[in-house]
C-alpha cells in the first residue's frame, strides 16, 4: 500500500482496454459493469448528444426488461468511451443478456424516452439516429465476443463474491 486512495476504475490500464463488456467492481452488494463502447484515448469518442440519448434509451429499456428490478443505475462515463451499469443480485451473464436485450429494444424506439423539457436537463441535446448507430455497433461487438470473454468476467466477479 502506498497510502494513496485509488478508485477501482482508474487502476486499469486504459491504454490496453479494448471495447467490450467488463465486470468492474462489487461494493456493498452492487456490481458495477463497464460497457466500453470505444477504445480509450484513441480519439474516437461517443458524440455528446448520442451519449446522452443512449443514457435515456438504455436506462429505460433496462428497467422495463425482465431484470428491471435488479438494475440500480445506468449512466455515461464522462470520458465518453462507454457507460456504467450497476446491478444487484445478478450474474454477469444475466447482466450481459439484459444489456443485449435492452439494446434490441432501444433500436426499435422512434423517439428518445424522457426527452421532454420537463423530464431532462438538456432536452435539445439528443440524437436518436446517432445513438442507434452506436448501439448497433456495440451490439455487433457483444455478439462477436468469444464465450471465454464473458466466462472471464464471471470468474472475476465470483472471485470478489468469495472474498
Ligand atoms: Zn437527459
Amino acid at each position: 500500500m502506498d497510502g494513496e486512495f485509488k478508485i477501482v476504475c482508474f487502476q486499469k490500464d486504459h491504454d490496453r482496454l479494448q471495447p467490450g463488456f467488463y465486470f468492474s467492481s462489487l461494493q456493498k452488494g452492487a456490481a458495477t459493469f463497464d460497457l466500453r463502447f470505444k477504445k480509450p484515448n484513441e480519439g474516437n469518442f461517443l458524440a455528446q448528444a448520442a451519449l446522452h440519448s443512449i443514457e435515456h434509451m438504455l436506462a429505460t429499456a433496462l428497467r422495463a426488461g425482465a431484470y428491471g428490478e435488479h438494475i440500480l443505475y445506468f449512466g455515461p462515463m464522462g470520458c465518453r468511451t462507454g457507460f456504467y451499469l450497476l446491478t444487484e443480485n445478478m450474474r454477469a451473464a444475466d447482466a450481459f443478456d439484459a444489456v443485449k436485450t435492452a439494446i434490441g429494444e432501444a433500436l426499435r424506439y422512434e423517439q428518445v424516452p424522457g426527452a421532454r423539457r420537463q423530464e431532462c436537463g438538456n432536452y435539445l441535446e439528443h440524437d436518436l439516429t446517432g445513438a442507434k448507430a452506436e448501439l448497433s455497433a456495440y451490439l455487433a461487438l457483444l455478439n462477436a465476443l468469444p464465450a471465454e470473454a464473458l466466462a472471464h468476467e464471471e470468474a472475476r466477479m465470483a472471485e470478489k463474491e468469495g472474498a
